[in-house]
């Protein structure tokens, strides 16, 4: 089929990528040149692994373009996506600024060929409606130029037949197709999805997803190929846009619920890791998603949670357990400058490391990472912060790391130190000769953010181990 997705971002350049790796004709359209033109030399602008070889397959086997080029996106498509950004306005409502230029641009290049507009980027509840709303006030605002233009005299002609804009209103359908793929393994996810979720009345737009998403329901690219199906959720627009901030606050809160349980372990002497095997082995509560330590940050979860507790307060409904899941958050995020000032006291003058940056591992996205939000708070207090993540040490990327010293490798970052911060759970920090770490710091004190590391081979080396809700 022919695919159009627009913005190539963690979400919209793995669905193209992915797409066109199963045999359909995509085009990508991004508004940002330096992106567009590094994606046509087959590189991704993102860390995700696995990307980068499947898109250099797809550019080899000419199932994927990148452009610039709104018009031609919108005239290869028989399917468009919309996926662009939705950050959080400061207000915590979604900004929705990105998918009403896409949508008013999509109408301004539509002609009479019967479309599909998915809202791929997750909008607030009713955009489905909107966005409709948008391409056609796009599209007449095209045609009132055309007609401008014939009325003129000024031979528009040719243009008016090529796009048809003289035969009736454009025939498409908007779609919400809500995406739950995780980044550092967003690739792996949009092959192995747990269910496609389809929100639309049009039962025309539907049978077009369902045909798009065959290869992919039927388990051809999975890691497993003898799972049944993937599940697909057919509804309405409203319920498939409230499915993806439902899924992210229902995370989130079970997130801030098992680092509750674990501040009060702390003061009760229990061992939040023994209680969260104990409970997650119940298969009402299911092991995932039940580990303590500094909390959620990430592009989505902050920014999701914050828009359903603000259009629920649109109508007139205070959300108050996700109120409750933001301030836990927010209260954990500051738990390890507060572990420090135990260990440390005086934080002023103190040099801290932090063993990793991004907000989760295998990712090299910060946005909304809780180390940024430690970098802050130790920077305010006086301390000098240094950090090691083998993905920016890789990358050189420096954008929002003016207050901290980036280092090149774990050894470097430990001299020195008198303390270290673990932030992100990225496997490799398992393996460092702690030892030899341990030698170059101050003081070697290590608090663990995210319960990851053996405390007794932490111990062995010469730290001091501080987990969190360890008793
Ligand atoms: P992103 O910021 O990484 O990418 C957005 C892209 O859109 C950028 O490349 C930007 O240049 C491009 N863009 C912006 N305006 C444009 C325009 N007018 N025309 C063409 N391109 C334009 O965003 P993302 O992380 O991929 O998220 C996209 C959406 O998907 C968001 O709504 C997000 O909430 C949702 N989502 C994200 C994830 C995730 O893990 N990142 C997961 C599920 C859902």
């Amino acid at each position: 089929m022919r695919v159009c997705v627009i913005g190539t971002g963690y979400v919209g350049l793995v669905t193209g990528a992915c797409l066109a790796h199963v045999g359909h004709h995509v085009i990508c359209v991004d508004n940002n040149e330096e992106k567009v033109k590094l994606m046509q030399s087959g590189q991704s602008p993102i860390f995700e692994p696995g990307l980068s070889d499947i898109i250099k397959a797809a550019i080899q086997s000419e199932k994927i373009e990148f452009t610039t080029d709104l018009a031609a996106g919108v005239a290869h498509g028989q399917i468009l996506f919309i996926a662009v950004g939705t950050p959080a306005l400061p207000n915590g409502e979604s900004d929705t600024r990105y998918v009403e230029a896409v949508a008013r641009g999509i109408g301004s290049h539509l002609s009479s060929d019967y479309k599909v507009i998915v809202n791929k980027s997750t909008v607030p509840i009713g955009s489905g409606d909107w966005v409709r709303m948008l391409i056609m006030e796009g599209f007449a605002e095209q045609r009132a130029t055309l007609n401008a233009a014939v009325l003129a005299g000024a031979g528009a002609t040719e243009d008016l037949v090529t796009r048809k804009v003289l035969s009736p209103d454009p025939a498409f359908d908007v779609v919400s197709n809500p995406e739950f793929l995780r980044e550092g393994c967003a690739v792996d996810d949009t092959f192995n999805p747990d269910r496609i979720v389809l929100g639309s009345t049009s039962a025309k737009a539907i049978a077009l997803m369902q045909e798009l998403y065959a290869p992919i329901v039927r388990r051809e690219y999975a890691i497993d190929k003898t799972l049944p199906p993937v599940p697909v959720v057919e509804t309405d627009l409203s319920s498939a846009e409230m499915i993806k901030y439902a899924a992210n606050a229902f995370l989130a809160t079970k997130i801030s619920f098992i680092n509750e349980v674990a501040n009060i372990c702390e003061r009760v002497g229990a061992d939040v890791v023994e209680v969260a095997k104990g409970i997650g082995l119940d298969s009402r509560v299911g092991n995932k998603f039940l580990q303590a330590g500094i909390g959620w940050g990430g592009s989505c979860f902050p920014k999701d949670v914050s828009a359903l507790i603000h259009t629920a307060d649109d109508y007139g409904y205070e959300a108050h357990l996700l109120k409750a899941a933001v301030s836990v958050n927010q209260q954990q995020r500051i738990i390890a400058i507060e572990k420090l000032q135990q260990v440390l006291k005086i934080l002023k003058g103190k040099t801290v490391g932090l063993l990793g940056l991004t907000f989760k591992p295998d990712t090299d996205d910060l946005r909304d990472a809780p180390a940024l939000n430690i970098i802050e708070q130790l920077a305010r207090l006086g301390t000098k912060v240094k950090a090691y993540d083998p993905i920016i040490a890789q990358t050189g990327m420096r954008h929002g790391l003016s207050d901290v010293m980036v280092e090149t490798d774990a050894e470097r970052l430990a001299d020195g130190c008198d303390a270290l911060v673990l932030v992100t759970d990225w496997k490799q920090f398992r393996e460092l000769d702690y030892a030899k770490m341990a030698s170059l710091m101050h003081t070697p004190v290590m608090i663990d953010g995210r319960n990851f590391l053996d405390r007794k081979v932490l111990e062995q080396a010469g730290f001091r181990y501080v987990g969190v809700g360890r008793g």
